[in-house]
């Protein structure tokens, strides 16, 4: 079914880069073949999951959205698609992304634009904007999308799905191509909150390959679900900074709409201040590509993908790779995050982003002294037009200005739908939790859903 609704919507949605109909169909026989052998079978067997392409899956294309992978057929398998083949998923295909995760629309994919479900004149958000778009459209039951500054959390929101940022570090990066470590983290998207803790159960736990990886117990996410709140003694903050000019009236009625709605399922909610969360755009664009502009230099047409062929040196060669290869918004954070790292700006701009980080992260252990879970939008508007802002960075940035600081805290939270627009077009709630209360965070979440 999954198969053949791809097939039927792809023409239109283009969710995803590669299909991988062969390989479904002998995990889908296999998980048969050991129910009809009364094997145990796993907590996902059957289910139809889409990857985010920039996880590797061994022997499948993994392409990051960008040209200079265009070829790279990763040799090894990334933790998450071997612990969800583990227990039994079904992986359909891997799906579009803006180039190696850098972008919130997904229009930054070196292969094609994926359309909003809702309105295909609008984009579905990014960078895991084919997961969240092939999840919201029903080609597939749930999908894996990556989060370094709000890239499963703001899809999430503009496709009407589930989609959930995990406490840095309780799922594994190995395999996951880097964009900025110190801030990237893999997550679900679902269709419900319930199937969102399911699939995070399946894929949290330490991993010794995966330096930063917690050694946590990981609870059964699925375990406290109950409809409400009461007795609870739940305090919920609502972040006050985050409402006001640049916010779409629409989207302020809604949260607030969904923020009445949780005090009436038990919660006592409190306005909070975070003063500095406003710098949490300047400081990611300083620290996420000075991270990236590291991480890219491994593609220089040695190791992996696209080489340039009319080179006559290696210098050549390298420049020539890197110049084809390589995107107009990979270019420019490798050159701001060079620039940011050079001698003599370092400690202007990387080390000054970095302090101020350790603001941030103060004013969400100050709020969490006073409540358990923070409230506010996921993203200031609902999806925009196709090309409405991919000439303009600066406003495509601003578009994760309530997404990037729990990413620069290394905290978990979550979008779940909250109400449309007047336009039909999905609105989120972003919810935040303590670090490693996601059973907390799911627990609200499910509640309000
Ligand atoms: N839109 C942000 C960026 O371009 C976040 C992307 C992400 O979370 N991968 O960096």
């Amino acid at each position: 079914e999954a198969l053949d609704r791809i097939q039927a919507l792809e023409p239109k949605l283009h969710s995803f880069l590669t299909v991988t109909a062969q390989q479904a169909l002998d995990q889908a026989r296999a998980v048969d073949a050991k129910i009809a052998a009364g094997e145990e079978i796993g907590i996902l067997a059957g289910i139809p999951i889409g990857i985010k392409d920039n996880m590797c899956t061994k022997g499948i294309r993994t392409t990051c959205g960008s040209k200079i992978l265009e070829n790279f057929v990763p040799p090894y398998e990334s933790t998450v698609t071997q612990k969800l083949a583990n227990a039994g998923a079904v992986t359909v295909g891997k799906t579009n992304l803006d180039e190696f995760a850098m972008g919130s629309s997904t229009e930054n994919s070196a292969y094609q634009v994926t359309a909003n479900p809702w309105d295909l004149s609008r984009v579905p958000g990014g960078s895991s904007g084919g997961s969240a778009a092939a999840v919201a459209a029903e080609e597939c039951v749930v999908s894996l999308g990556s989060d370094t500054g709000g890239s499963i959390r703001q899809p999430a929101s503009f496709c009407g799905v589930v989609g959930m940022k995990p406490t840095y570090g309780l799922v594994s990066r190995y395999g996951l191509v880097a964009y900025a470590s110190s801030l990237d983290q893999i997550g679900p998207f679902a269709r419900t909150v319930e199937d969102a803790a399911i699939l995070l159960s399946a894929i949290a736990g330490y991993d010794p390959q995966d330096s930063t990886s917690l050694k946590v117990e990981i609870p059964d996410y699925t375990a406290n679900l109950i409809p409400d709140l009461k007795g609870k003694k739940l305090k919920i903050g609502v972040i006050k900074e985050t409402f006001g000019e640049g916010l779409d009236p629409e989207v302020e009625a809604s949260v607030n709409q969904a923020i009445a709605q949780l005090e009436s399922l038990g919660a006592e909610i409190h306005y909070i201040s975070c003063p500095r969360f406003r710098y949490g755009v300047p400081s990611y664009y300083i620290i996420a590509p000075s991270e990236a502009s590291a991480n890219l230099a491994r593609y220089d047409g040695v190791k992996y993908g696209l080489r340039s062929k009319d080179a006559d040196n290696l210098l050549s060669m390298y420049t020539r790779t890197r110049s084809t290869g390589f995107g107009a918004e990979v270019k420019r954070r490798i050159m701001i995050g060079t620039y940011a790292l050079s001698a003599g700006y370092y400690d202007a701009y990387y080390l000054k982003a970095q302090k101020v980080r350790t603001l941030i992260k103060e004013d969400f252990e100050k709020a969490f002294q006073q409540v358990d879970v923070l409230v506010c939008p996921t993203a200031p508007t609902t999806a925009f037009q196709a090309g409405e802002k991919i000439t303009d960075p600066l406003s495509m940035y601003l578009n994760d200005l309530m997404t990037i600081p729990v990413n620069l805290a290394g905290l978990p939270g979550i979008s779940v739908p909250c109400g449309f627009d007047s336009k039909g077009l999905p609105i989120g709630l972003q919810l935040i939790g303590k670090v490693l209360r996601e059973d907390q965070l799911l627990q609200v979440a499910y509640a309000y859903e």
